[in-house]
């Protein structure tokens, strides 16, 4: 048959490539805007969390301070009594260091800033001037003051927390205050420790200058930090969260706020890739609940390509070989359910009608050889012309009376004449609809026979020969035949070169002694 030689990618394929090609572009985009909503989801659920969490403990901080400040107040009420009584320093001293272990050193200094009193005793010698900046600053003020952090006449990095001792008539007298020791177990790790964090969340406190009272790597407390936005934020009273790199360039998810009355800043804070470890499995989990829906829209898809793509499918296939007599019906059998292949069928049944009728009509005209009654020379021209054009397959006979003249001579033109129309009568009973049977010139004769093999054609060529040789003709006797057969063929691809094939084969079978076929 006349398959096409280049191999080309059918509709079906284009159609569920393309449709493969969508969905999964589709799938793909929804788990790529999945993933950035559940990431910024869980970057905002994080940040704000954190900075819940630095409130909490800003504001357990606040009120530890406070409560500090409350009880060094009621202290210097009580001292105000009696300033100069030894004993009541003492006493006061030891309760206020004893009543809840907030403070690491009491200390009670007079208005000069001379320590008077220090709980317990050895950390300061009595009657020594505090040479401290912090402690100095305390006894100017006269206010209740949080110092910032410093390092201690006996090298303890220590706040200092301090209330002024006022007398009834108003005069300033000293001041009572409390050293909090930082690197120890303080109150104030106490504070920020007791805070629920967990998967890399930490806090840390930081005073004005960035140093760090607090940091759950103990070995960084006391740590001045070079720069930190989140601190210098807090610093400036703000209260919030932002991403940020922290000191070795490792990105955070962070919350700061600050502490009342208290120039601190404190940050909790969790690292970025932490927050977000749960994503890949959120993502995968999401991948594998979309996989069953998404399987079965692939084979939906599969299905639906299969049904439009078939009467298509079924149309071009009956398209190479329109001549066949059995085309119309199977182009009548193909279910056309849309509007496309419908128009297609209608327009191939059409031409394959016009075809038919045009390849008819010819055979018609050319019962113009009025002895034979089959087609003369110049039919049989314009049907190998057709042929030629269609591209499709044919095979062609040549076929030659032997020994005519002999006929002729010995019976007569008449008896030839006789003789001729018997042979064209057999060939014509041989050839099928669709087929052309032509009397090429004289007593030689040519049978064109479209969407035939080589073989099949040979075989033809033989009954017709047998036929011929069986078949007595009255007033002659028995006469015979010899044919030659070719078929259209990539080496034989134009008319000419089919008739010169057969005749090749005719003059092949003449020679080798006549009344046979070659092919
Ligand atoms: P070969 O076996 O080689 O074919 O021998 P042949 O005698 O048949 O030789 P050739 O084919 O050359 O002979 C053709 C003869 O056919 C010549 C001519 O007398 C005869 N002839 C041609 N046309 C007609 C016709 O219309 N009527 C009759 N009766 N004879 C014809
Ligand atoms: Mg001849
Ligand atoms: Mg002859």
């Amino acid at each position: 048959m006349n398959k096409p030689t280049t191999r080309r990618l059918d509709l079906r394929f284009l159609m569920l490539a393309f449709a493969i090609f969508s969905a999964l572009a589709t799938l793909a985009n929804s788990l790529v805007v999945a993933y950035g909503v559940q990431r910024d989801a869980l970057i905002h659920a994080t940040l704000e969390a954190n900075h819940a969490y630095a409130a909490k403990v800003a504001s357990s901080i606040g009120a530890f301070l406070k409560s500090a400040h409350a009880h060094l107040g009621y202290s210097a009420l009580q001292l105000a009594e009696d300033f100069d009584n030894p004993r009541l320093l003492h006493a006061e001293a030891r309760r206020l260091q004893a009543q809840d272990e907030d403070f690491n050193t009491v200390v009670i200094t007079d208005a000069g800033g001379k320590v008077l009193h220090t709980h317990p005793e050895n950390v300061l010698a009595t009657g020594s001037n505090l040479d401290s900046e912090e402690i100095r600053r305390a006894v100017e003020q006269h206010r209740p003051l949080i110092s910032h952090a410093y390092v201690s006449a006996t090298g303890n990095l220590m706040v200092f927390i301090s209330h002024p001792v006022f007398a009834a008539d108003g005069s300033f007298l000293g001041v009572v205050g409390g050293a909090v020791y930082i690197r120890k177990d303080s109150a104030l790790s106490t504070v920020v420790s007791q805070h629920f964090h967990h998967d890399g969340t930490f806090a840390f406190v930081a005073d004005k200058h960035r140093r760090l009272l607090h940091h759950p790597t103990t070995e960084r407390i006391g740590e001045v930090l070079k720069s930190s936005a989140t601190v210098d934020a807090a610093l400036r009273g703000e209260s919030g969260s932002m991403a940020v790199d922290n000191y070795l360039g490792v990105p955070m998810l962070a919350g700061y706020a600050p502490v009342a009355n208290a120039d601190w800043a404190v940050v909790a804070q969790q690292p970025r890739a932490i927050a977000l470890s749960t994503l890949g499995k959120l993502m995968q989990s999401m991948f594998l609940d979309l996989l069953p829906a998404s399987i079965i829209g692939l084979l939906l898809l599969w299905i639906g390509a299969r049904w439009i793509t078939r009467p298509l499918q079924q149309l071009a296939d009956n398209a190479t070989h329109l001549s066949q007599p059995q085309t119309i019906d199977e182009l009548g059998r193909i279910k056309a359910w849309y509007k496309e292949p419908a128009a297609i069928r209608q327009a191939l049944i059409t031409s394959v009608q016009l075809l038919h009728r045009k390849i008819g009509r010819l055979s018609e005209e050319a019962q113009s050889d009025p002895m034979t009654g089959l087609a003369n020379r110049r039919a049989m021209d314009a049907a190998l012309d057709l042929l030629d054009q269609s591209g499709q397959p044919y095979a062609a006979l040549a076929l030659d009376i032997d020994f005519f003249k002999r006929v002729n001579d010995t019976y007569g033109h008449d008896a030839g004449d006789i003789a001729l129309k018997q042979v064209a009568a057999i060939i014509a009973g041989h050839s099928r609809s669709g087929d052309l049977a032509c009397r090429a010139g004289g007593e030689e004769f040519v049978l064109l026979l479209p969407e035939t093999s080589l073989a099949e054609a040979g075989t033809i060529a033989e009954r017709i020969r047998a036929q011929v040789e069986a078949s007595e003709v009255p007033g002659v006797g028995f006469i015979t035949l010899s044919i030659g057969v070719a078929c259209r063929s990539p080496q034989a691809d134009s008319a000419a070169e089919v008739l010169k094939q057969a005749d090749d084969n005719l003059y092949r079978a003449k020679e080798s002694g006549r009344n046979r076929v070659v092919s």
